[in-house]
Order: structure tokens, then sequence, then C-alpha cells
């Protein structure tokens, strides 16, 4: 075949452009990144030769990476034995990004150089790191059971070739011809340093080659070359449990908790779990698999197998290894054996005892709470078992604090004659705090939990209850606002009012707007929830939330839907009591006005945006008269 020449995808050569340009320090990462990549090709063949003996060809099942220096034609060369790549595979895992991560990857270059290299990796472009130091980069591969090897090159700039190659063993090898600033990696001291600092945990000897021409230089394995979680604890350093994270976890943030640990008895496995400090760009993403990596006995499995963690746990990165599994078996046989559902137990019993120690802590544990809540709140409504430990974890925002709450908290500050645990949901706190649901429990007083993630809405109504107190919206149903007690510096001047209230007709009212209103509202009713607002719009209770109609047609799912809705009056506002006294007429204008008042209040689209728009006009025209 003669050369062909491709062109980079767009992202891949913007990408290039940002490390060969703007990437000048740090640069010695580009050696983990290939260690890294020539270590799971040496798992994925050792995988995949379970079951296709072949694939080993005869023999060779000694894994390593090889690393050989060339001072004079100033070359790296690093050499696996693992898996390979065909052509195809050469073309889409080095010509283009296929992670979906690499707009998010653009998206998150900060311009500040240190922290966009230490982005680098996280997004699945470790590859391409090789140009920070190589003017031009060649991949001799050969896939595992082929017989045709082949040669990828480019100098990083728009465009690739892949010729066919004879001189290729089994596995990759990657030459890079470095710049005159990757000089540096020449030097075997360098090198060795490198590796021991980012590679030292890799399970597969990383080996250095005796330098040509130098006399004393001799072949020496650089690394341990055992895998880390198979070390004692105290053999391990805070430093080389942070580094593996980075290899395991593909993040470059530090582990805010680190949990290793064996267990023996009725299954025996061990396991390193890392909670990470921060989000990872994909948790939210369609893919709730456990991202944790499964090794039997040292091999590597899989690092997305359904059952060894349950999604509400996805952000826990790490591995587990167990002799106790059977090797070779389809997945979807392992992803329902017996024995791997009794490690998920007691992995997920472990991770949330951990969560409970730490959450003493309570400005450290908000750290962990702020970026994976939303998740483990979906816990709440998906695993019922552990439902209690779960809300004994969570936190809430709330009207009466800025600090993190959690239910315990709040039952222990009830207002006297309180019963109930109260919750608003919504898209935004500051938002939810203003809104007019709110008003008659913040002048009394009253604690509200401000809910505002989407699985808030699934888990509220299925727990129902904590600690024998229901959980209320103060956006649904009747208010029962009546039987708690006033807290001292609620308002007076409120009460002063309420004859003046009790003079209007408004019982005559209600009946006059339900009527003008006619099928837009189930019901028109007075409310003491509100304090401040004419009105406001609730919905029923038991039925499905307002907010959550929103968020479902938002989503494109809640065509047709209309939960019925209720307008609530405040009896004793100014506007209301006036109104009682008026014609049909305007009672029946203001109906419509109030009712699209309370719609906008709620963040709901007005149905007839145009009526209303006329409709306010002449109210301010006969206000001017
Ligand atoms: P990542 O390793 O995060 O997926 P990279 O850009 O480093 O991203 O590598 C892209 C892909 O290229 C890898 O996922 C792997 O499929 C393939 N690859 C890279 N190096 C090797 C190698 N030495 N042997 C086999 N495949 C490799």
């Amino acid at each position: 075949m003669s050369e062909e020449k491709h062109t980079f995808q767009a992202e891949v050569a913007k990408l290039l452009d940002i490390v060969v340009h703007s990437l000048y320090s740090n640069t010695e990462i580009f050696l983990r990144e290939l260690i890294s990549n020539a270590s799971d090709s040496c798992d994925r063949l050792r995988y995949a030769a379970l079951t296709d003996e072949s694939l080993m060809e005869g023999g060779n099942a000694d894994f390593s990476i090889h690393i050989a220096v060339d001072k004079e034609n100033r070359t790296l060369t690093i050499t696996d034995n693992g898996i390979g790549m065909d052509k195809d595979e050469l073309v889409e895992n080095l010509g283009t990004i296929a992670k979906s991560g690499t707009s998010e990857f653009m998206k998150s270059l900060t311009g500040d150089e240190s922290k966009d290299v230490s982005l680098i990796g996280q997004f699945g472009v470790g590859f391409y790191s090789s140009f920070m130091v190589a003017k031009k980069v060649e991949v001799y591969a050969r896939k595992a059971g082929d017989t045709q090897g082949w040669l990828w090159t480019s100098d990083g700039r728009g465009s690739y070739r892949i010729t066919e190659s004879d001189d290729v063993g089994r596995g990759a090898r990657i030459v890079l011809h470095l710049r005159k600033e990757g000089d540096e990696y020449l030097e075997p001291l360098r090198l060795k340093t490198v590796v021991k600092t980012y590679s030292d945990h890799i399970a597969i000897p990383v080996v250095l080659g005796a330098i040509a021409g130098e006399e004393d230089s001799a072949e020496e394995t650089l690394n341990s070359a055992s895998a880390l979680w198979t070390r004692p604890k105290n053999e391990i350093t805070d430093e080389q449990y942070s580094e593996f994270y980075h290899h395991v976890a593909n993040g470059f943030d530090e582990p805010w908790h680190t949990l290793h640990f064996r267990a023996e008895g009725a299954i025996e496995y061990t396991s390193l779990l890392y909670l990470p400090s921060s989000q990872p760009f994909d948790l939210f993403g369609p893919d709730r698999k456990s991202k944790v990596k499964l090794y039997v006995n040292r091999v590597f499995i899989a690092d997305d197998l359904e059952g060894l963690l349950p999604p509400y746990l996805r952000f826990v990165r790490g591995v587990v290894d167990s002799p106790d599994l059977p090797l070779n078996v389809s997945r979807e046989m392992l992803q329902d054996n017996p024995q791997l559902k009794k490690i998920q137990k007691g992995l997920v019993g472990k991770l949330l005892k951990d969560l409970k120690d730490r959450s003493k802590d309570a400005s450290d544990y908000e750290m962990f709470w702020s970026a994976f809540g939303p998740v483990l709140k979906e816990g709440l409504y998906e695993d019922f078992e552990r439902r209690d430990e779960i809300l004994a974890l969570s936190r809430f925002r709330s009207s009466a604090s800025d600090d993190w709450r959690s239910l315990k908290d709040y039952v222990a500050d009830f207002k006297e004659g309180q019963g109930a645990i109260y919750y608003i949901t919504g898209s935004d706190t500051a938002a939810l705090k203003k809104s007019p649901q709110l008003e008659g429990y913040i002048a009394k007083g009253v604690e509200v939990l401000l809910l505002t993630d989407p699985i808030d809405e699934f888990w509220v109504t299925s727990v129902g209850v904590f600690d024998k107190h229901p959980l209320r919206s103060t956006a649904q149903s009747a208010t029962d606002l009546d039987s708690i007690a006033k807290s001292d510096d609620s308002d007076k001047d409120k009460d002063e009012t309420e004859d003046d209230a009790n003079n209007a007709d408004i019982d005559g009212l209600v009946s006059r707007l339900k009527e003008a209103l006619g099928e837009s509202v189930k019901e028109v009713r007075t409310s003491n929830r509100l304090t401040e607002s004419p009105v406001c719009l609730v919905g029923e209770q038991g039925g499905m939330s307002l907010h959550l109609e929103r968020m479902l047609k938002q989503h494109g799912q809640g065509e047709g839907l209309t939960s019925p809705r209720v307008l609530e009056i405040n009896p004793k506002h100014g506007l209301i009591k006036r109104l009682a006294n008026q014609s049909d007429e305007i009672v029946s204008e203001t109906a419509h006005l109030l009712l699209d008042q309370a719609r906008i209040v709620e963040g709901e689209n007005l149905p007839d945006p145009i009526a209303f728009a006329q409709r306010l006009s002449q109210a301010m025209e006969r206000g001017l008269l």
C-alpha cells in the first residue's frame, strides 16, 4: 500500500495547536500518558486472551513497557507488547477524539497554562501531549492476532500519514523525534524521576534500555511493577495514592477521600476506591454506569461493569480485585453473578459508613456534598434498603439559614406546633426564597427546605416521611400554618388588618373569581400562606408539582400535561380587599390579570401574552385617570 494522507478531525487539529503552541510547563506528563496507554493496552490483551489464547501469538506473555533513548538521533521510543492497533483503529484513536468530552475540554481551557495542562488526559487526549516535546511522532503498531503492521506518522500540524510496515511486533512502538526543548528526556536520570513520580504504581514493569555508547549503562526496571492495591497500606505514601488516583480516574484533582481495604470471609476482595473532590465532566451524562475498574486476580476485566456499584455512586473511582469471581464468563453473566452482588453490598456499606464519619466535619463534608449530593440523592429514590442511611447523609439549602442543613437539624428546630417538614422545589434557591408560597412560612419563622436538584422532585414523594414527620410541599395543597405558633419576631401589623378583611365580602369574591376564570383553575381559595403578595398558584396535594410539570415539558416529555392549579388569594392584601367591592366586569378583568401575574411569578409561560398586555394597559390607564 502506498502512503495515505489523512487530515485530523477539526477538534484534534485545534487541540494539537494548543498543545504545540501554548503548553510549555509540566511537559513530563507526556511520558505518564504514553506509559498509561501502554499499560492499558497490555491489560486489554491479557483480558482478550482469556477467551482467545491465540492472541498471545504462542508466548510473549511477559508484558512490559520498554523505553529506549537514542541520543544521536535524539529520539525517545516507548514500546509495549499489548493489544496494538490495526489501521482503522489508528485512524479512529489517533486522528479523532472519540469521547464526547472534547468540546467540554475546549470550553474548560482557562488560558492559565498550568491548569490547562492538567486538563489534558482528563478528556482522553493523552496521546496528543507527546507533541509538547516531539516535532514528529511515529507510531508503529500491530494488532494482536494480525499479520500486517502499520506506521502512523505526524508532525502534529493538521495531518498524519499511514502506511504499511513490517518492522513491528505485537503491540505499539511510539517514536518521538524530540524538539530541542525535549532534550532533557534523553537523560536517564530525568526519565527515572518522571517514571518513579508518575508511573510507579503501574503493574507492568517499565524498563529503560541500556544507553548506546555509554559504558556503565545497563537495562533497568524503573517502577515497582506491583499493582498498588495489593501492597500493604503502610507501605503506600500519600503521593502514591494520589498518583494512582490520577491514573485510574483520569482525574487531576486530588481525591477527597481514599478507601483502601481488603475484605475476607464469605468472599474475598481488595478494593482501592476514591471519592474525587470535583465533579467529572460526564457526571450527568446518559451513561450512569460505575467507572470502578474490576480485576480478577490482577487481570483487568472491565471498567464499566453494571452491578459493581449502583448508579448513585457512579462518581466513585478506583479498582476492585477479587480472586473469587469467575474469569471465563461473559460480562452479562458476571453482572448477574451473586458474588458480585455481595461485593457491591460490601462496597456500598463501606462507602456510606466512611461518608458518615466524614460528615461530622461540616465544612469539609460540604465540599463533597456540593459536588456529589445531587447524585447520591438518586439513591433515596432507587435504593430502598439504604434510604435511611442516605437520608442521614443528605444536606439541604433552607429558607432559614445559609448553611447546609440535615433533616435532623431541621426537626430539632421545629416551631411549637409544627409536625411536618416543609419544602419547596424549583430551579434556583435565590428565586425560591422570594416565592409567594413561602411568605406565610417565613413570616411565622417556619423553616422551608429549598430543593433545586431535578432528582428532588422524585425522592421527596417516594420517601414521604422522615422520623415520623411527613415531608410537605409548600407549593401544593392547603397550608396547615394555623396550628404553628408565631415566632416573636413576626410582624404585628399584619394582624391589625384582619378586621378590615372581615368587612370585605371575600367569600363572594372567591366565587366571582372562580366564575371569571372558569376551567383555567381548579379552585380559588383564600390562604394564610401569603403575607406580601395578593395571589399565588399552588398544585394539588398528592398531584404532580407545577415545577415537575415544567421540567418535563422542558425535556419534551410533558405534552398535554396540565396538573390542576389552585389560585390562592390573600384576603388581607389591599388589592384583594378593594377588589371585593368592585363590579363583576372589573373583577373578571382583574381575575385574569391576577392569574397571569401568578403564572409569571411561578415561572410559567402565559397562554395568551397579548391579552395579558392589553388588560395590563387598560388597568394602568384606569389607574392614571
Ligand atoms: P485515552 O488513553 O484517554 O483514551 P489517548 O489520546 O491517550 O486517550 O489515546 C487514544 C486511544 O488510542 C486510546 O484510548 C487507545 O485506544 C489508543 N491507544 C493509545 N496508545 C495505545 C497503545 N500504546 N496501544 C494500543 N492502543 C493505544
